[in-house]
């Protein structure tokens, strides 16, 4: 039988599957035989142990799984929501099945917002049964932990659970629900651990059975054959001659360069980026740092600081960052508090910071003031331009500053079909796949229903993005991509055939990305190009261009 989600990442595992333990059952609701008082302190006893518990292994696993679990933590001792326990508490109820309920109220709304914020729901759900566990003195359902290496299938994995997976016992990591921006997902990809988010029905796969899981067509396979088994296992083979190869610059077999760049949300990652052969930053989402600041954004002094830290981790290297894009899946209440009908297109990107100049202006006066005491070659882009006077009105303001270097993110349909007049202003331009695929496909990028939409083999998509490159090329403008797609070793090649002169990904693509790159000369990546633009959808793009890059495969 085969199952299908969201793929995560290009790995390949073969095992036995298990499954994570169901949830704690619901607490009874009969009337407390304790005092109000007393159960509401029991409540915050075990909300407070359980936040110390979540920092403590934040602590342990670093990185952004620190960032996941110290917000954990401080869900759990959110006073909105020990208002609810202590209101719950007081008409009576054990302090456990207070604890259920007003958990339980928040994780509904969270859900109903959807997007980012929906994909939290998962989260307030683990920090519920853990504080339960905790009031009853049971140990709180979490990864089983058997003596051989395991597939683990859950509904979602909580990230208190991601961050400290046992990354020699668990082959992959198959989930129900969540999408590729949950936490699993995010996590997953951090850590390079071979998974599948989103797939229907894979709960109703017994423990012990055999599957072959493959992040990069989303499928599991039941009771594989042989001969399936037989492939995966010359691909692991592969993927890791490919990691443990030497690191060197991006180049297809010709020689011709194609510098690897990381996509970053925080400098934490640097080091780890560099050390996978990162050779510069392509895209560092500044979100994080507005999203983790609250209600207001943070000051140029902060900003610059973290900028600082930022650029000092690549001396002499590329590092491209985007100016805030918020809105839609990354609301931030000080610069778009209105509701929208139709948030991604809505007032995000560019056009939110327009609207509230002072804070582009600010973020563009720390980057120039983080520039001025570092070494590395800073570029700033812009997200979300739609059109010409925008990608002016951006990279004038960049360079009044006094960044040398500004361009703007293609995401947008328009700009790709007028990306020759658009590099009359811009320095250079950075496609990012993502959304160009959710506004020419007209597919909302975070809903599973709509998922399929969002391949960016589609031709039309290959077009515009073929638009870009060769506007590119005729003014001698850089063209990079930033997108996931750059993370998919074959259409990587597609996108350097199609005029990409960089590409950048999550650090964990890097080997793979290299390895395919180095398969290819230039003439082969245009001719593959020419192919899948032939093609009349995503999946033929993709046949036609396996079937003619398999001959030239040296492994
Ligand atoms: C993209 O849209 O492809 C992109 C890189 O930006 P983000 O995923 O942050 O929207
Ligand atoms: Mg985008």
């Amino acid at each position: 039988m085969e199952f299908t989600g969201t793929g995560i990442g290009q790995g390949v595992a073969v095992g036995r599957t298990l499954r994570m333990p169901d949830p704690l059952p619901e607490p009874d609701d009969t009337a407390s035989t304790r005092t109000a008082d007393d159960e509401a302190a029991r409540a915050a006893a075990s909300m407070s142990a359980v936040a110390r518990e979540l920092e403590k292994r934040g602590e342990l696993a670093g990185g952004t799984a620190r960032d996941v679990l110290e917000a954990q933590a401080m869900m759990a001792e959110d006073p909105s929501l020990i208002d609810l326990v202590t209101q719950a508490t007081a008409s009576g109820k054990t302090a456990e099945r207070a604890v259920f309920e007003a958990f339980g109220s928040f994780r509904d709304q969270l859900a109903a917002m959807g997007g980012y914020l929906g994909e939290r729901a998962a989260d307030l759900d683990d920090v519920s049964q853990r504080v339960i566990a905790d009031l009853q003195g049971v140990s709180a359902p979490g990864v089983p932990q058997p003596d051989e290496p395991f597939v683990l299938i859950a509904r979602d994995l909580a990230p208190a659970d991601t961050a400290l997976l046992d990354l020699d016992k668990v082959q992959a990591l198959v989930t129900s629900d969540g999408g590729p921006t949950s936490h699993t997902a995010i996590l997953a990809r951090e850590k390079s651990i071979v998974a599948v988010v989103g797939a229907l029905d894979v709960l109703s796969i017994a423990d012990g059975t055999e599957v072959v899981v493959d992040a990069a067509s989303g499928s599991i396979v039941t009771e594989p054959s042989s001969e399936a088994i037989a492939a995966a296992e010359r691909r692991i083979a592969e993927r890791r001659a490919a990691a443990s190869a030497p690191i060197t610059p991006g180049a297809l077999a010709d020689g011709t360069s194609v510098p690897l760049l990381a996509n970053l949300g925080s400098s934490d990652g640097a080091q780890d980026a560099a050390d996978l052969g990162a050779e510069g930053v392509g895209l560092f989402r500044t979100e994080f740092l507005f999203l983790d600041a609250g209600d207001t954004a943070p000051s140029i002094d902060e900003q610059t600081a973290h900028y600082v830290k930022l650029l000092q981790a690549f001396p002499g290297k590329k590092v491209t960052v985007r100016v805030l894009d918020a809105g839609a899946d990354k609301p931030l209440p000080f610069l778009n508090d209105a509701a929208e009908e139709n948030p991604a297109l809505g007032l995000r990107g560019l056009r939110a910071l327009r609207a509230n100049e002072q804070i582009l202006r600010d973020q563009l006066s720390a980057l120039a003031a983080a520039d001025a005491q570092t070494e590395a070659d800073l570029w700033v882009m812009a997200p979300m331009v739609s059109t010409v006077e925008e990608t002016e009105y951006f990279v004038s303001l960049a360079h009044e500053v006094g960044l040398k270097t500004a361009g703007i993110m293609v995401e947008v349909p328009s700009i790709a079909l007028l990306a020759e007049r658009a590099f009359a202003h811009a320095d250079f331009a950075s496609i990012g796949t993502n959304d160009l695929t959710q506004y020419t496909l007209a597919a909302d990028r975070l809903l599973g229903s709509v998922a399929h939409f969002q391949d960016p083999w589609h031709p039309a998509v290959l077009r515009l993005i073929g638009e870009v490159g060769a506007a590119g090329a005729a003014a001698g403008r850089p063209v990079g991509i930033c997108g996931e797609a750059a993370a998919d070793p074959l259409l990587a090649v597609v996108l350097v055939g199609l005029g990409a002169t960089t590409l950048s990904m999550s650090p964990s693509a890097l080997a793979d990305v290299r390895h395919s790159l180095a398969q290819f000369d230039l003439d082969a990546a245009r001719n593959l190009a020419t192919l899948a633009l032939a093609a009349e959808d995503a999946a033929s793009a993709r046949a036609a261009a396996d079937e003619a890059a398999a001959p030239l495969q040296k492994e």
